[in-house]
C-alpha cells in the first residue's frame, strides 16, 4: 500500500503537487535527480487523458528512478470531445484494479477560457469523475480556468469527503476564501513569479498575512500547496536547464512565496 496524500502533508517536505511526466522523455531521470538536488522528495504525476493513463501507472510501478512518484489518473477538460462513455467506464476499470497504488483523481475539472459551447458536456465529465473519487474516497487534482463559479458550486454539490484539490489556483480573493472555508488545498506553481501576476500575488498576500521562517508544513496547514504543472508555466528566473518547466523548480516556487510573505 502507497502512502496517501494525507501521510504526505504531514511529512515537512516538499513536493510537486502536480506534474506531467513523460515516461518517454529520455531526460527524465536527469530531471528528477535535479529535482531531489533541490529538495523535492515526491512528485504526483497526473494523467490528462486515456493514451497517457498505463505510461502513469508504469511511470509509477517501476520505479527505477531515485524519486517516488504518484501516479493519478483523470480526463482533462480539454479532452472533453475526444472521450465518451466508453473512456470513463476504461477510468472506472483501472481505477477498480489500481486504486491501492493510486494517490488521486486528477487532472480533471473545468475550462471555459478555451471554449463555452461544451460546458454541459464539460460538467458531465467532470461529474463523472467526482463519483469515481467519491467510490474510492479518493483525493482530487482540478484543473479550474476561467470557470471557478461553476467549479465551486459542482465540489459544493458532489460533497467529496476526501481532499480537494484546486491546482494552479488563479481565482479571486473571493473564490480563495470559499475554497479554503470549505476545506480545499490551492496549488500555487510558476504563474506567481510572472511580472503580470500582480492581483494573484495580491490574493495570496491577503491570505498568507506575514509568515517568518515558514517551513513547507507551515503553508500545507493553511492549505496551499508548491507544484509546477511542468512540463508548462516555467517560472521566471528559473535555473534549470533548456525551456521546459520540471519538478526541481517546485523549490524555487516555494522560495518566491516564502520571501513574498516575510514582509
Ligand atoms: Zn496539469
Amino acid at each position: 500500500m502507497m502512502k496517501k496524500f494525507k501521510d504526505i502533508l504531514k511529512e515537512n517536505c516538499l513536493f510537486d503537487s502536480h506534474a506531467h511526466l513523460d515516461l518517454s522523455d529520455r531526460l527524465i531521470n536527469e530531471k528528477l535527480d535535479r529535482a531531489k538536488k533541490a529538495g523535492v522528495t515526491y512528485v504526483i504525476n497526473m494523467g490528462t487523458k486515456p493514451a497517457d493513463w498505463i505510461d502513469v501507472l508504469n511511470l509509477s510501478k517501476n520505479q527505477q528512478t531515485s524519486m517516488l512518484i504518484f501516479p493519478c489518473l483523470g480526463i482533462h477538460p480539454e479532452e472533453v470531445d475526444a472521450v465518451g462513455e466508453a473512456e470513463i467506464a476504461e477510468l472506472k476499470n483501472l481505477v477498480t484494479k489500481n486504486h491501492d497504488e493510486l494517490l488521486m483523481i486528477g487532472e480533471i475539472g473545468l475550462d471555459y477560457y478555451w471554449r463555452q459551447d461544451n460546458k454541459e458536456k464539460q460538467n458531465k465529465l467532470f461529474i463523472a469523475q467526482l463519483e469515481i473519487a467519491k467510490k474510492y474516497n479518493m483525493p482530487v487534482s482540478v484543473h479550474v480556468r476561467a470557470a471557478y463559479d461553476d467549479a465551486l458550486a459542482v465540489l459544493q454539490e458532489q460533497k467529496l469527503s476526501s481532499e480537494i484539490i484546486l491546482h494552479s489556483f488563479t481565482g479571486t480573493y473571493n473564490d480563495l476564501k470559499i475554497a479554503i472555508d470549505r476545506g480545499y488545498y490551492l496549488g500555487v506553481n510558476g504563474i506567481i513569479t510572472y511580472s503580470g501576476a500582480k492581483e494573484l500575488k495580491a490574493t495570496f498576500k491577503k491570505y498568507l498575512g506575514t509568515m517568518k521562517d515558514a517551513e513547507p508544513r507551515d503553508f500545507y496547514k493553511k492549505h496551499i500547496l508548491f507544484e509546477t504543472d511542468s512540463p508548462l508555466l516555467r517560472p521566471s528566473n528559473a535555473s534549470t536547464p533548456g525551456k521546459e518547466n520540471e519538478p526541481a523548480n517546485t523549490a524555487m516556487i516555494f522560495e518566491f512565496v516564502k520571501k513574498m510573505v516575510r514582509v
